[in-house]
């Protein structure tokens, strides 16, 4: 099936409109009408090739939802003209202990990612949803609730699992103290979800016109990095530490916010900063990474949000705009996550 996206040919070349084949739907599949997709940072730094390896043409785009357009005759959960949501995985070996828990982003065998991945075949190029349609296996396709307005639930696909599955995977609850370390697309649901696990939220960000917008989306606290001072004065304060940071930074400054035997959750992917062994060791401190969300997670954050009345702040962009969203985005100018309206795509 001939598909239009919007694709990255080289890594310092402009976005640029190109038509793709997707396969036709099979028994277990859907064809999914692409609305809405989000605008994740890990779409600037794979397009841009930052982390090493990129694929090219890349269509990213893993924080789709949309409707179903066709359902194969084994499909269970979707109904045509249903909501289907789309996150950064497609596929798994669907056998390993990871695939079996519903964690498939940590397939042995390697998870077949939305795109920059091959699929299963080892040849076919997984390509993402800055794009019209996207035909993926029911397994791997999430049920949106329909109390989330559509846009507004693209972003909950990468940004709202990827911060939910360390949340719930480390037990943060009530009463907890936790700092979330940059205010952009995944700080800010950080920040909602905690909030409604009942946590005591402090954000600490580098951007001193953000403490407002802070306090808005439900923060008790708000921490400007510019002022060294500041680390000195809240040592040891939190129990967890949510590190969202996009750019290189030092790590070793935001260890020492931890109390005895706190927590720090580093789910930002920046070029590598050094790690001094006595920022863990003094305090029997733990330094953790954790990588999106699985199915598991990943539908239990939907219905999660659906429940506490949460979505993603967004702002919505036709196609045209996708260089002057990345741009805006790196210069920590989003509020907070820029989302694809594909029916620009469409006309
Ligand atoms: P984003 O919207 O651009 O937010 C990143 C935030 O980091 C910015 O808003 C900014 O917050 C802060 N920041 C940026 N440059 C900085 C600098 N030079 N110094 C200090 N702080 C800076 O990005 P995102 O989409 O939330 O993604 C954040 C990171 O997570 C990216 O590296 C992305 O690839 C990664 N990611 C990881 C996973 C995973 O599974 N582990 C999933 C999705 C994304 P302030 O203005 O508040 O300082
Ligand atoms: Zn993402
Ligand atoms: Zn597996």
């Amino acid at each position: 099936m001939s598909t239009r996206g919007y694709a990255a040919k080289g890594p310092s070349l402009p976005l640029e409109p190109f038509d793709f084949e997707r396969r036709e739907p099979g028994p277990h599949d859907v064809l999914v009408d692409i609305q809405y997709c989000g605008v994740c940072h890990s779409d600037i730094h794979q397009t841009r090739n930052e982390w090493g390896g990129s694929k090219y043409p890349m269509v990213p785009g893993h924080e789709i939802v949309g409707t179903a357009a066709a359902v194969g005759d084994k499909v269970r959960k979707f109904k045509v003209g249903g909501r289907v949501g789309v996150g950064t995985f497609v596929d798994s070996c669907r056998r390993c202990g990871p695939c079996r828990a519903g964690d498939e982003q940590y397939c042995e065998d390697g998870a077949t990612f939305t795109y920059n991945c091959y699929e299963r075949d080892g040849k076919t190029m997984a390509q993402g949803g800055y794009s019209t349609y996207i035909t993926v296996d029911e397994a791997y396709a999430f049920d949106v609730p329909t109390s989330i307005p559509l846009e507004r639930a693209a972003p909950l696909l990468c940004a709202g699992t990827t911060t939910y599955s360390p949340l719930r995977h480390f037990g943060v609850k009530k009463d907890d103290r936790i700092a979330v370390v940059g205010l952009g697309g995944l700080g800010h649901m950080a920040v909602k979800l905690a909030k409604a696990l009942g946590a005591n939220v402090t954000v600490l960000s580098h951007s001193p016109n953000k403490h407002e917008d802070a306090t808005r989306l439900g923060a008790d606290d708000f921490i400007a990095t510019g002022d060294p001072e500041v680390f000195k004065k809240n040592a040891s304060r939190f129990d967890f530490v949510m590190d969202t940071v996009s750019a290189k930074h030092d790590f070793n400054a935001y260890l020492n916010l931890l109390r005895f035997e706190g927590t720090m959750m580093l789910v930002g992917v920046p070029d590598p900063a050094p790690l001094a062994p006595s920022a863990l060791q003094g305090h029997r401190r733990r330094l953790i990474g954790s990588n999106v969300g699985g199915t598991k997670d990943t539908q239990e954050m939907l219905d999660f949000c659906a429940k506490h009345g949460i979505a993603a702040d967004v702002e919505v962009i036709p196609i045209e705009r996708i260089e002057e969203a990345f741009d805006r985005t790196v210069r920590s100018d989003v509020r907070y996550r820029f989302v694809i309206d594909i029916a620009s795509l469409k006309s």
